[in-house]
C-alpha cells in the first residue's frame, strides 16, 4: 500500500471522508487523495515525495506562490509577538486601509476568519439594514456554508449531486430565492413581484464554484439598477475574484460598485482571514455602533494579518497582474492548442490568475450548462495530468488558479504533460 493510501485509510477512521473539506476527498474523480507534506513556489510535494505543479493554490489564496519568503518571514516575526491578543492592533488598521484603498466599493471593512463567516455576516447586515428577510442568490454560486446560503450552492455540493444541504431548516431556506445565473428576465420578474421583500442580491461576479462562468456585463448592470430601484443591497462575493482577477477585483473588471463586498482567500496570504465591507452608512449599522451583531475571538488575528499584509504588498508591485494574466493566458492558449491537435472538444476562459476549462464546444453560461458537461472525460484528463505531475482541482465544478511562481518553464512543463494527456483521451 502506498503512503498516501495508508494515510487515507487512517484518516477515514477519524475524520469524516478522511478530509476536513469535502472536495479534497477526490470523490468526483476517484482514486486516492494526495497528502501534502510541503509546498514551494508553484509546486506541492506529497507524503511520498512526489512533486506536482499546483493549479489549486489552496483554492485561491496562494497568489504569490507557496512559502513566499516575504510572507513566511512576516508570519515568523508576528508569531514571536504572540499569536493572538483579542484587542485592537495597528497592523489591522493597515490592512483595513489597504482594502479600502484597493477595493473601489469598500469604505469601511471588518475582518473575520473565513469567507463563510464574511458572507453570513454580510447577509445579516443587509437584513438588518433593510429590515427585510428575503435574499436572492444564483444557482451554482457558492457563498460559504452558512444555512441561508446553502441553497443550490455550487462546487462541493454539485460535486456530490446534492444542490442543497440536509440540516438547513425549510423555514430558513424559503427566504433564499434562487434564480438562474445570467438570466435578466428572471431577475426582472422577481423584482417586479417581490422587490419590496428583498434585502439583498448576492452574487459571485465571475462564478468560480461551477467551473468558471462570467456574469454578463449587461446582467450585472441590471442587477445594480434593480437593487437601487427597489432599495435592496447588491452584495458581491469576491472571496475568489478579489485581488485575483485584478488588483481591484471584479469591481475593477466590470466598473460596477456593489453596496457590500465579501472577501477572503488572497487577503489572508494562506492564513484564516476574510473580510466584508462596503458603504459606510451600511457598515455603521454593525455592533458596537449599530444593532447588527457580529464578533470573533480571532477576528483580525495578528499572525493572519501579517501574512495577508505581506501578500498584499507583493501583489501591488508594478506588473504583478500583467505577468499573472500573461502566464494564465499562455496556459489557456496552450491547452486549447494541445486539445485541438488531438481532436478533443475543449474550451477555456480566464481572467487575471483565475481560469476554467470545459470539455465542450461552447463555454457554459449558467449551472444547467455545467451540469451537462462531460464528467467522464474530465476524470480521465484529471488523472492523466496527475500521473504526469500536474495537480488540477479534483472537481469539474471548480476554477483553477495560477500564481506568480508559475513562470514560463512551469507553464511549458504543464503543456507538455497536457499534450500527452490529450493524446491519451483521443
Ligand atoms: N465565497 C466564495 C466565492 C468561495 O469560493 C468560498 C470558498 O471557496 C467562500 C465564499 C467560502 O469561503 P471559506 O471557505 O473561507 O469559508
Amino acid at each position: 500500500m502506498t503512503r498516501n493510501a495508508q494515510l487515507f485509510e487512517r484518516a477515514q477512521r477519524v475524520i469524516p471522508g478522511g478530509v476536513n473539506s469535502p472536495v479534497r476527498a477526490f470523490r468526483q474523480v476517484g482514486g486516492t487523495p494526495r497528502f501534502i507534506d510541503r509546498a514551494e513556489g508553484a509546486y506541492m510535494i506529497d507524503a511520498e515525495g512526489t512533486r506536482f505543479i499546483d493549479y489549486i493554490g489552496s483554492w485561491g489564496p496562494m497568489i504569490a506562490g507557496h512559502a513566499h519568503p516575504e510572507v513566511t518571514e512576516a508570519v515568523q516575526r508576528a508569531a514571536t509577538r504572540s499569536l493572538s491578543f483579542g484587542a485592537p492592533t495597528a497592523d489591522e488598521i493597515d490592512m483595513a486601509e489597504a482594502i479600502c484603498q484597493l477595493m473601489p466599493a469598500v469604505e469601511m471593512v471588518r475582518l473575520v476568519s473565513s469567507g463563510t463567516e464574511a458572507g453570513m455576516s454580510a447577509i445579516r447586515l443587509a437584513r438588518g439594514y433593510t429590515g427585510r428577510d428575503a435574499i436572492v442568490k444564483f444557482e451554482g454560486c457558492y457563498h460559504g456554508h452558512a444555512d441561508s446560503l446553502l441553497v443550490k450552492a455550487g462546487s462541493g455540493l454539485l460535486t456530490f449531486g446534492n444542490p442543497s444541504s440536509a440540516g438547513v431548516p425549510a423555514d430558513l431556506a424559503r427566504h433564499t430565492l434562487v434564480l438562474e445565473f445570467n438570466n435578466i428576465p428572471q431577475i426582472e420578474a422577481l423584482f417586479a413581484t417581490r422587490g419590496h421583500e428583498i434585502a439583498c442580491v448576492m452574487v459571485e461576479p465571475i462564478a468560480g464554484n461551477m467551473n468558471f462562468i462570467r456574469g454578463d456585463a449587461a446582467w450585472h448592470r441590471r442587477l445594480r439598477e434593480l437593487c437601487t430601484e427597489h432599495g435592496a443591497l447588491l452584495v458581491w462575493d469576491e472571496v475568489m475574484t478579489g485581488f485575483r482577477v485584478a488588483l481591484g477585483g471584479a469591481q475593477q473588471v466590470y466598473g460596477i460598485r456593489p453596496d457590500l463586498v465579501v472577501m477572503g482567500k488572497v487577503i489572508g496570504g494562506g492564513m484564516p482571514l476574510a473580510a466584508f465591507g462596503g458603504r459606510r452608512d451600511v457598515m455603521e449599522r454593525l455592533s458596537p455602533l449599530g444593532a447588527v451583531y457580529q464578533a470573533g475571538t480571532l477576528s483580525g488575528n495578528p499572525v493572519a494579518v501579517a501574512a495577508g499584509m505581506a501578500q498584499l504588498r507583493i501583489i501591488q508591485r508594478p506588473g504583478f497582474y500583467a505577468q499573472l494574466s500573461a502566464a494564465t493566458g499562455q496556459l489557456m492558449r496552450g491547452l486549447e492548442a494541445a486539445a485541438g491537435r488531438h481532436g478533443v472538444r475543449f474550451k477555456t476562459d480566464s481572467e487575471g490568475g483565475m481560469f476554467g476549462f470545459y470539455f465542450s464546444d461552447a463555454l457554459p453560461r449558467n449551472y444547467p450548462d455545467v451540469a451537462r458537461a462531460d464528467v467522464e472525460t474530465f476524470k480521465r484528463f484529471f488523472h492523466a495530468m496527475l500521473d504526469r505531475g500536474v495537480y488540477l482541482a479534483p472537481s469539474m465544478y471548480e476554477a483553477g488558479f495560477v500564481s506568480a511562481a508559475h513562470g514560463p518553464d512551469v507553464i511549458a512543463a504543464t503543456l507538455e504533460a497536457a499534450d500527452a494527456a490529450f493524446a491519451q483521451l483521443a
